[in-house]
């Protein structure tokens, strides 16, 4: 079966495998310049989305209210890189963690053919010659499943159809 919640899965067994294998791991908290570079807008499936969406209903309402402003800002932004609308700045940390997209479950972890995909620093640590045993997960199985769930739309998209009123 193939479905959001068994990508997620096959993708915590490897995170999880790469994590215990290499105990001190560049990813953790507070570390944030992947989320404050993003390439391109992310896209969504639409079940990437629904999750998404819970995450953005379970923030308090000033919180939403900041969210939604930064999110509808970035339709209309041209600059890149883009810093991601739900990084909470000072804490360094993601606000929707639980609910984040597939792309940020990967990130640092997977790599894609041709384009490799790790970040600058984990590439400088391997390029220094260590993590020569880390066994990458495959980020073109990734997009091949991914796509089977259907197509993607960019998130200030899906967010300009969101109604939702927080209380
Ligand atoms: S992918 Fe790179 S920048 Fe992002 S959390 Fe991991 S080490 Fe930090
Ligand atoms: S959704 Fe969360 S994990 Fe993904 S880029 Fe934004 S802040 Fe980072």
């Amino acid at each position: 079966m193939n479905t959001l919640i068994t990508l997620h899965e096959d993708i915590d067994a490897r995170v999880e495998d790469i994590r215990t294998n290499n105990p001190d791991w560049l990813c953790r908290m507070g570390c944030d310049l992947c989320c404050r570079r993003l390439a391109e807008m992310p896209s969504l499936t639409h079940a990437e989305w629904n999750l998404f969406k819970e995450g953005l209903m379970s923030l308090p309402k000033t919180q939403f209210i900041e969210v939604s402003q930064k999110i509808t800002a970035l339709a209309a932004q041209t600059m890149r890189p883009i810093i991601c609308p739900m990084l909470d700045l000072s804490a360094g940390a993601c606000m929707i963690y639980e609910y984040r997209p597939v792309a940020c479950r990967t990130y640092g972890f997977y790599v894609q053919r041709d384009l490799g995909l790790y970040c600058n620093e984990i590439k400088t640590e391997l390029e220094q010659g260590a993590l020569n045993d880390v066994v990458w997960g495959n980020h073109n199985t990734i997009d091949r499943r991914l796509s089977i769930l259907g197509d993607s739309r960019k998130l200030t998209e899906w967010f300009a159809d969101f109604s939702y009123a927080p209380k």
